[in-house]
């Protein structure tokens, strides 16, 4: 009798001893997957009808980092949360903020009984898709405008016999085929600098760099009756830069400069080096139409134009500015402009001075 009491009691222990193992697993795995739940970067919050019990990962708590939009997505959750979930169903919640936020909730059945909750905050993505769209939009509408005055003109052509009206439609179709060049050529551009790396720079000599730019610049410049000034830069100043943006800029710069600027006008280019401490400044001066006050910070996004009617006419994508600044945050610099409206602007290009100082 003893021996089977002995062997039972034995037996028993084994069983304590694998049910205390298979406890120690079952909260490891628990504890992994509270972890990984709390690394997922959406919400979670998981429903047990049976034990009542509801778990919420951190991310679901504070979704928004903002306390009153984080009440109000809680609500939501609770409101999903307590209808039987049958299939899985999605709600956007939209808070007008500033800054407008789009939060997506996903509730979803589980095969286990209970029902999850994904909160999502969609607010990055919604932005970009609205850019995407307003790009694409902006695109069409600026080729628009010269192939529909192609059209018109081409009609115009058609059945004209006198020579004097055909040479005037042909020069002014060639306008217009030149301003879709343009357009597409400055699109190519910011699309090339939008996708250049910090490795493609190498170091550049400023005072070359300045030259080559205003020597695209002149052909206009001739044209228009500006004169543009070069003050003489010192020699063997470099920075670390991608040439082909650098000059890019710049001429996109000189370029605006002459543009604006009414014939018999002068423009003035210099580069102070160590105006601020570390820093090289490339300076394009003018004494053109100026810019109001208040298109200071927007004159910098893609397409916008002060006035419309009138930049249009001067032939520029609305692409150059958003150029520059793309080539200066690309090299860890910034653009300036100071402008009164009416008696000129002033453009800085300001740069990490120095072979090495880029970042
Ligand atoms: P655009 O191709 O139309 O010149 P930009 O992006 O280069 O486009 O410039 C945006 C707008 O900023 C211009 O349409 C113009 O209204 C204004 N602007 C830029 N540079 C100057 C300047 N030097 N003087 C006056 N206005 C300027």
């Amino acid at each position: 009798v003893r021996a089977r009491l002995r062997s039972r009691l034995e037996e028993q222990e084994r069983l304590a001893a694998r049910a205390a193992t298979e406890l120690d697993a079952a909260r490891s795995e628990a504890q992994r997957l509270r972890e990984v739940l709390e690394a997922v970067p959406l919400g979670v919050v998981f429903h047990d009808p049976e034990s009542g019990e509801v778990f919420r990962n951190e991310k679901s708590s504070s979704p928004t980092d903002d306390m009153q939009a984080d009440v109000l997505v809680t609500r939501e959750v609770a409101q999903l949360m307590s209808g039987a979930a049958t299939d899985t169903r999605h709600q956007t919640v939209e808070l007008h903020g500033p800054p407008r936020r789009f939060l997506e909730l996903t509730v979803k059945p589980l095969v286990s009984g209970g029902a999850v909750v994904l909160i999502e905050d969609a607010s990055a993505r919604r932005h970009l898709e609205q850019v995407r769209r307003d790009f694409v939009d902006n695109v069409s509408h600026e080729l628009r405008t010269p192939i529909g005055a192609l059209g018109v003109l081409a009609e115009a052509l058609e059945g004209e016999t006198d020579p004097a009206v055909i040479t005037r439609l042909v020069s002014r179709m060639s306008g217009e085929v030149q301003r879709a060049h343009a357009l597409i050529e400055d699109l190519l551009e910011l699309s090339k600098i939008e996708r250049t790396t910090p490795g493609e720079r190498a170091p550049v000599d400023i005072a070359e760099a300045v030259s080559a730019a205003v020597q695209r610049v002149r052909p206009l410049a001739e044209r228009s009756g500006v004169r543009v000034d070069v003050a003489s830069v010192e020699a063997g100043v470099l920075v670390r830069a991608n040439r082909e943006e650098l000059v890019s800029a710049v001429a996109n710069l000189v370029d605006n400069a002459v543009k604006y600027s009414d014939e018999g006008s002068s423009v003035d280019v210099r580069v102070d080096v160590g105006a601020t401490a570390g820093t090289v400044d490339i300076v394009v001066l003018d004494h053109g139409v100026g810019i109001p006050a208040r298109d200071h910070d927007r004159i910098f996004e893609r397409f916008y134009r002060v006035d419309r009617a009138r930049d249009r006419r001067t032939g520029g994508s609305g692409l150059g500015l958003a150029i520059v600044r793309h080539v200066a945050l690309n090299h860890g610099g910034e653009v300036l402009v100071s402008s009164v409206e009416g008696e000129g602007s002033t453009f800085t290009l300001r740069l990490p001075a120095g072979e090495g100082s880029a970042p």
